[in-house]
C-alpha cells in the first residue's frame, strides 16, 4: 500500500516528498487503524485523508463544519481530477441531487458533509448501502466543550458511525487541541486501536511580541510606517473597531480593506481576493477573517485588541509567514481589554463560563510571562519547548540585550538626510529631527522640511548612536566634510523593503526601547 501512497502523492498531487508525519499517518490509516492527527494550520492535514481516500475502494466521508472550506476543497480536488462532492444546506436542489447520485452510483471517492447534514434521515437513507472505508472528522476540536468552538452536532458523530459504517476507519483532525481536548475527541468518537500524531506547533520564523497598548492607532501607524510594501492582517475585536481603524489607515494613504460579518458576502469576497492577490496590502478584520486562507507572504499579524484565548491567538498569528520567512506578530495588550472580555464571559453560564474563564486566564499568563514566550505557548498545546530561549520573541530579545528592530527610527533619520539633500553632518540632521530652533536650522529654513520635528522621542545621544550603527551596517556613509550620505541599502529601508536590526548602547536606549521597537 505504501508505495502506492507515494505514487499518488507524486502523480495526483504533484509533490515529491511527504511532510513530517504525513507518511506515518497515511500508513496507519491504510492499515485501518484509527488516528488522531494534531497539526498546525497549513501543516498538510488534508492529504492525510485524501491519499487514503484514493487508495481505498469505498467512500471516504469528511465531516467539516465550514461550508466555504468544503467548497474550496472539493473544487481543488476536482482540479486534480478526483471525484469529490459535498452535501450541505447551501446547495440548490439540483446540485444536491447530482452530488447524491455521484455517491449512490459509487462514482464519488470523497464526500464532504456538514455535521448537521450527516445527521439527517435522508442522509442515513443515502448511506445505508454504501461501503464507507474512511470517516474523517475535520476540525475535531468541535467535539469538545473544552475546545474553543464546541458544536453539539459533533457529539452525535460516534452514534452515526456505529449505526451507518461501523467498519470504517476513523480519523480525527484538528489544528488546535490541548491534552484535555485530545482525550475528549478519542473518547467521544470511541476510537478503537488508535494512535496520536502530533506535529510540532512551533513556528520558528514568527517573531512574537506583546506591547502595552496606550495609543493603539498611533502604535499601529508607527508599526506600518516601516512596512509599506508588506502584506499583513490586523485583528480587532469588533466591527466598529475594524471600520474605525480601516478608515484611519485609509486616510493615511495605506492600501487597506476591511473584513467583518457586517459587510455583504460580495464585499467580503472581493476584499479577501484583493488581499490574496496582493492588490491590497492590509486587511483590518474581525475574527471572521482568515479561515482557509493560505497566503504565503503575510509578513505581519497585529492584534489591535487582545484575542479571547490562546487557540484563537495561535490560529491568527499562524496566518503569517507560511513561506517560512521572518514575520512579525504583535499584540497590543491592556488590562482594560481584558476587563471587556471578562464582561462578556460573565454573561455566560455553567461550564461554558468556566471554560472561557480558564482560557482567558491562560492567555493572560502567556501575556505576562517574563520567560521565552514559546515555553508557555508550546506548553499550552501539550508540547515541551526544547530550549530556554528562542531568540525570536520580545522576552528573549530583551533578556539577551540582543538585536532590536530600529526600522522606524532609521527611516526617520534617512528621510531627514534625504530632505537635507545629503549635504549636512550629524549635528544638523539631529537638530532638524528633534525640532530644534538652533540658529543654523532657522537661518536655512530647515524647520519647513517634512522631517522637521519627527524625531522628538529620542535624545541627541540616541540619534547619534543610531547614526553610528547605520554607518557600521553600511546604510549610511560620511562624505568629505562629514556630511551624512545614503547608501543603496538605505533606499530599500525608505521604501519599506528592508528592516533595520541592531544594538545601540543599552544606556542610551533603555528609556525608550518600547517606542524603538515600535
Ligand atoms: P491544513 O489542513 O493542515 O491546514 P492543508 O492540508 O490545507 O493544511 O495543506 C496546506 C498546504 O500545504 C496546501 O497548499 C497543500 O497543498 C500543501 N501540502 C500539503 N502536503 C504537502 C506535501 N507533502 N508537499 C508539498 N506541499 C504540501
Ligand atoms: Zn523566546
Amino acid at each position: 500500500m505504501f508505495k502506492e501512497a507515494k505514487e499518488t502523492l507524486k502523480e495526483t498531487f504533484g509533490y515529491d516528498t511527504f511532510r513530517p508525519l504525513q507518511e506515518d499517518i497515511i500508513s496507519q490509516v491504510t492499515k485501518r487503524k484509527d488516528a488522531l492527527v494534531i497539526m498546525p494550520t497549513g501543516g498538510g492535514k488534508s492529504l492525510c485523508y485524501q491519499i487514503p481516500a484514493l487508495l481505498f475502494d469505498g467512500l471516504t466521508i469528511v465531516v467539516s463544519p465550514l461550508i466555504s472550506l468544503m467548497k474550496d476543497q472539493v473544487e481543488q480536488l476536482r482540479e486534480y481530477d478526483i471525484n469529490a462532492v459535498h452535501l450541505n444546506s447551501s446547495l440548490s436542489p439540483e446540485a444536491y441531487g447530482y452530488n447524491r447520485r455521484q455517491v449512490l452510483q459509487g462514482k464519488a471517492k470523497l464526500l464532504y458533509i456538514a455535521p448537521e447534514t450527516l445527521l439527517m434521515d435522508k442522509t442515513r437513507d443515502l448511506l445505508k448501502d454504501i461501503k464507507v472505508d474512511l470517516f474523517a472528522v475535520d476540525e475535531a476540536h468541535c467535539i469538545s466543550e473544552w475546545g474553543h468552538d464546541f458544536r453539539p452536532d459533533y457529539r452525535e458523530l460516534a452514534r452515526v458511525r456505529k449505526e451507518l459504517f461501523p467498519d470504517a476507519t476513523c480519523m480525527a483532525l484538528t489544528a488546535t487541541a490541548t491534552p484535555r481536548v485530545r482525550e475528549d475527541i478519542k473518547k467521544t468518537l470511541e476510537f478503537g486501536e488508535s494512535e496520536e500524531f502530533i506535529a510540532s506547533f512551533d513556528r520558528p520564523n514568527l517573531f512574537l511580541k506583546i506591547a502595552d497598548k496606550d495609543d493603539a492607532t498611533n502604535q499601529v501607524l508607527d508599526f506600518l510606517y516601516t512596512r509599506k510594501n508588506q502584506s499583513g492582517i490586523i485583528y480587532c475585536i469588533s466591527r466598529r473597531q475594524v471600520d474605525e481603524l480601516y478608515q484611519a489607515l485609509e486616510d493615511e494613504g495605506y492600501s487597506v480593506k476591511p473584513y467583518h460579518a457586517g459587510l455583504s458576502d460580495r464585499d467580503r469576497a472581493i476584499n479577501q481576493r484583493q488581499f490574496i492577490r496582493d492588490d491590497v496590502q492590509i486587511i483590518v478584520a474581525t475574527i471572521a477573517f482568515g479561515m482557509g486562507i493560505n497566503k504565503p507572504n503575510v509578513r505581519f499579524v497585529v492584534h489591535y485588541d487582545m484575542p479571547q484565548n490562546i487557540e484563537q491567538y495561535y490560529q491568527q498569528i499562524g496566518r503569517a509567514g507560511r513561506d517560512g520567512l521572518r514575520s512579525d506578530c504583535v499584540m497590543l495588550f491592556s488590562y482594560n481589554d481584558r476587563h471587556k472580555i471578562k464582561y462578556f464571559i460573565n454573561k455566560k453560564e455553567g461550564q461554558e463560563k468556566e471554560v472561557a474563564e480558564k482560557h482567558l486566564e491562560d492567555l493572560v499568563k502567556f501575556i505576562e510571562t517574563k520567560k521565552c514566550r514559546r515555553i508557555p505557548l508550546m506548553k499550552y498545546f501539550g508540547e515541551e519547548y526544547p530550549k530556554d530561549e528562542c531568540g525570536m520573541c520580545d522576552n528573549c530579545i530583551s533578556k539577551d540585550e540582543d538585536v532590536e528592530d530600529f526600522t522606524l527610527q532609521a527611516k526617520k533619520l534617512m528621510n531627514c538626510i534625504s530632505d537635507l539633500e545629503e549635504g549636512f553632518g550629524k549635528t544638523q540632521v539631529i537638530n532638524v529631527l528633534r525640532g530644534s530652533k538652533a540658529q543654523k536650522v532657522l537661518e536655512l529654513e530647515h524647520e519647513k522640511l517634512d522631517s522637521y520635528g519627527t524625531g522628538k522621542e529620542w535624545s541627541k545621544n540616541q540619534w547619534g548612536q543610531l547614526s553610528r550603527m547605520l554607518i557600521r551596517q553600511d546604510y549610511l556613509s560620511k562624505g568629505e566634510h562629514a556630511e551624512l550620505k545614503l547608501e543603496d541599502k538605505a533606499h530599500a529601508v525608505i521604501s519599506g523593503d528592508e528592516n533595520v536590526f541592531g544594538t545601540l548602547d543599552r544606556t542610551a536606549t533603555a528609556m525608550s526601547t518600547e517606542e524603538a521597537a515600535w
